[in-house]
């Protein structure tokens, strides 16, 4: 198969969707791969490092897109890119079709098959294809939230781990999934108090048995989170509830108890963020002010370190993308229900019921 890779043309966004590593491995499966000139350089990663792995270099994504059997990308296709799909095309990336309907129709219009990386599944019902870039968010909150600890970035002026003497910032991480774990054990890393919340007990046990002495976990109760918020430093929002837009668990309210130039980082809000003030920023111009509290909302925040998320991105992806180049997508799909969950469009129809019923389009 020939399998073929373009430059992110969506605004900020850095990271690329084969590494030199995955282009090697596919071409040790006997497959060819193209990539567009300067398609990884954001992430690192020049045009040599591709023709080293045995990829051939191409002058645009035209031909790419002309080209190749399955394109491999990071984000959805911009409206220029879905024009220059085809039938009996693989496109293997990022969709989040579900409040994208003009994407979606004209994914179902290029008749190309389409598998997204945020529906594939794994055995435990986790997605293994979100979860690279929840461990990214995670581990970089803390580091954000120091930053906007800092005082000239408006924050308290308070370094995370304190030093001999002087105590530690207290923070607290609303939610302990794969965003919150990770970033309570990179804050406590950096030596801070750190208090993580959930509403699953058997999230909380297992948080406990793991890293009971590293951090301290918590019932996310209203008067629980009243309490825990007023006292904090920084407060990483890391909820999820699946499918659904991001609960308000942290209320203007609250944020009036809280010390000023606290620190608020939302990580939460691609689901429209756990802290009622909260509103999506870029890297560009990442914090802003809410009653004395200083809020981060990046709603892309592996962007700022392309080269990691693109390489733990394609750790997850590469095996898919093997089977899928390895036995065609039929059969990759037939023998495993888990990639088969990430088929989304094919032949000019939705294939997946979830993002179908959230279209109101048939299936
Ligand atoms: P996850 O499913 O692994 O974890 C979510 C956790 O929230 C679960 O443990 C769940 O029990 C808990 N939870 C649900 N309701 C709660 C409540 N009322 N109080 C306390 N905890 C509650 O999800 P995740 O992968 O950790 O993702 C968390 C959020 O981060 C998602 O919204 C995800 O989309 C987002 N995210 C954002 C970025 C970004 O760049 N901003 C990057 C990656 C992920």
């Amino acid at each position: 198969m020939k399998i073929g890779t373009v430059r992110e043309i969506k605004a900020q966004e850095f990271r690329v969707g084969l590494t030199p590593g995955a282009a090697q491995e596919a071409v040790a499966h006997g497959h060819e791969v193209v990539v567009e000139t300067g398609a990884g350089l954001g992430a690192g990663f020049a045009d040599s490092d591709y023709t080293a792995a045995g990829a051939a270099i191409v002058a645009d994504a035209k031909t790419v897109f002309e080209t190749a059997d399955m394109i491999v990308k990071v984000k959805e296709p911009q409206a220029s890119e879905r024009k220059m799909l085809r039938e009996e095309q693989i496109l293997f990336t990022y969709l989040h079709l579900a409040a994208d309907e003009a994407q979606a129709r004209d994914l179902m219009d290029s008749r190309a098959t389409c598998i997204a990386y945020e529906t594939v599944t794994a055995r435990d019902g986790t997605l293994p294809l979100l979860a690279p870039m929840s461990e990214v968010a995670g581990r970089l909150a803390p580091q954000m939230g120091a930053w906007t600890l800092q005082k000239a970035n408006g924050g308290r002026g308070v370094l995370l781990g304190g030093v001999p003497g002087v105590a530690p910032a207290k923070v607290v991480v609303i939610g302990g999934g794969v965003v919150g774990t990770n970033a309570a054990r990179v804050a406590a890393g950096m030596g801070a108090d750190v208090t993580v919340l959930d509403r699953s007990l058997p999230r909380l046990r297992y948080l406990d048995d793991v890293f009971g002495g590293t951090f301290r976990t918590a019932y996310s109760s209203k008067a629980e989170t009243e309490a825990l918020v007023a006292q904090a430093d920084l407060v990483i929002g890391a909820v999820l509830i699946p499918g659904a837009a991001a609960p308000k668990l942290v209320t203007r309210e609250m944020l009036k108890t809280m010390k000023p130039g606290a620190a608020i980082v939302d990580v939460a809000i691609d689901q429209g963020g756990c802290v009622e003030t909260s509103c999506p920023t870029t890297h560009d111009n990442p914090i802003f002010e809410v009653e004395g509290v200083m809020h981060y909302c990046v709603a892309n925040m592996p962007g700022a370190v392309a080269r990691t998320a693109t390489l733990a991105l394609s750790n997850a992806t590469q095996p898919f993308m093997l089977a899928l180049a390895d036995k065609g997508w039929e059969r990759a799909c037939a023998e495993d229900p888990h990639l088969a969950a990430g088929l989304n469009v094919h032949a000019g129809e939705i294939t997946h019921a979830a993002v179908a019923e959230a279209l109101d389009l048939p299936l």
